[in-house]
């Protein structure tokens, strides 16, 4: 039997007749460059995140580096975040001439521990970027208080939260910006890159739209240095179609995540693997990550054998990037996140994942643990 990780072929099976006609009704309008289509589907975006606006963009990198910019980010700023997230997070901040100042995670849910935050807010501080990993919010209610109480500004990493919510408020309607990918990995993927920043704030919104189009506004007539953000209009009109069925995959990913604990207990497996918990919401299972106590790499080589694909988000923490290096964090400074780093391993939780092949993959699991 093979298990990929994720199986975007059994996905696209379920949804090409509407793609293809889609995408030739685009054909036809030779508009490709944001229009109609991208509209509809900001104003789409921005129901679904219970959000005023949507605006979109070229990658979920690119959401994060116009979110800053449109915050007036820049040398000299300090922006906190967390040193357990996709580069793109701690990049974006760098490119916009900011310092990232990390703070730890939390050992159960990895994302950023609010309590760790306050003693890392000076002067310099202009924003937070809560990252919600691997579909499951933050911890928002301190960080926003955090925020508000010190006039800084919350950003949301959500590229993979897309329909997660905290307390009954969705992921990218509770900061002031919210930055969302369509990877083709994430839950809502296109067939190439893509990106969104939600808000509720009219400033912020001109300023991102100004901003994606190299800052003009009138078309030729440029107050500020923007770029070229542009989200193609062949995406949207893909990520139309596919955002109809968004609540059906995100039902099918928790389902699966259920029949997983009722799998590893079954198997008696929990004294060896930590399973994802669930915290204050909902949580839409961009990936089901494991807590490994021993041999997490001969684990993964294990199952790779056996035709089951996995991964590790992320071997590395951010601090201790050799391009980061010149922050001053030593191994030791973050011990949660490099101890979530040597522990955690992605399994496949896609939606059209079958019974059996979630059967195979606990077997093969429990095989591992058994020689
Ligand atoms: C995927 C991802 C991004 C970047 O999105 P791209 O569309 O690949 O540029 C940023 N942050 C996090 C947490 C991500 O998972």
């Amino acid at each position: 039997m093979k298990v990929p990780l994720l199986d975007l072929k059994a996905q696209y099976q379920t949804i090409k007749d509407e793609v293809i006609a889609a995408t030739q009704a685009l054909y036809e309008t030779q508009r490709f460059i944001l229009g109609p289509e991208v509209e509809k589907l900001e104003e789409q975006i921005a129901r679904y995140c219970h959000t005023r606006y949507a605006v979109g963009v070229s990658s979920g990198t690119d959401a994060l580096l116009i979110s800053l910019m449109a915050a007036g980010i820049g040398p000299g700023d300090e922006v906190i975040t967390s040193p357990y997230t996709f580069f793109a997070t701690v990049g974006s901040i760098v490119r916009v001439g900011a310092t990232p100042v990390f703070v730890d995670i939390q050992e159960d849910t990895y994302n950023m521990d609010p309590e760790a935050i306050s003693d890392k807010i000076t002067k310099q501080t202009k924003a937070i970027i809560p990252v919600h990993l691997y579909g499951q919010c933050c911890d928002m209610e301190p960080i926003l208080e955090l925020a508000r109480s010190h006039h800084i500004m919350v950003i949301e990493d959500a590229a993979q939260a897309i329909g997660a919510e905290y307390r009954n408020r969705r992921a990218g309607s509770m900061g002031d910006m919210g930055c969302f990918s369509f990877f083709p990995s994430k839950n809502l993927g296109a067939f190439g890159d893509g990106g969104m920043v939600t808000t509720s704030s009219d400033v912020l919104y001109e300023s991102l739209k100004r901003l994606r189009v190299h800052g003009s506004s009138p078309k030729y007539y440029h107050k500020v240095v923007g770029g070229n953000f542009r989200l193609d209009a062949l995406q949207a009109a893909i990520l139309r179609v596919k955002l109809a069925y968004l609540e059906q995959w995100t039902s099918a990913r928790q389902a699966n995540a259920r029949r997983y604990r009722a799998l590893f207990s079954h198997e008696g497996l929990n004294d060896f693997i930590g399973l994802p918990i669930e915290k204050n919401g909902r949580h839409i299972y961009n990936q089901f990550v494991i807590a490994v106590q021993s041999r997490r790499d001969d684990l993964k080589r294990f199952l790779s054998e056996a035709g089951i694909g996995t991964e590790i988000y992320y071997p590395v923490p951010l601090h201790l990037q050799p391009c980061f290096e010149y922050l001053n964090a030593t191994k030791g400074s973050f011990p949660m996140a490099e101890a979530a780093a040597e522990k955690t391993l992605a399994l496949p939780i896609y939606a059209e994942l079958t019974d059996e092949q979630q059967a195979y993959v606990v077997r093969k699991i429990k095989a591992f643990y058994s020689s």
